[in-house]
């Protein structure tokens, strides 16, 4: 599978087609172009350094990418 952005090579185990540097960015697009999503990230990061939060912290990030990708399709 490759990066559907650049099409560069991707890790066998990636379970999506987009890679880090290209989610990463996309991410910050995102955020530039809605504030408020930006906010909701960084208070949800904030409770993730909790240490109880650690392990809800993974099905946080996959919550999150989703959202993004959601937001991505309008
Ligand atoms: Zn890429």
């Amino acid at each position: 599978m490759v990066c559907r952005e650049y099409g560069k090579q991707l890790p066998k185990n990636y379970t999506t087609n987009i890679c880090l540097d290209c989610s990463r960015e996309n991410v910050r697009k995102i955020f530039k172009e809605n504030p408020d999503i930006k906010q909701a990230f960084k208070e949800s990061i904030e409770e993730m350094k909790k240490p109880e939060n650690m392990k809800k912290m993974v099905d946080d990030t996959a919550r999150f990418m989703q959202t993004v990708q959601s937001l991505q399709k309008r």
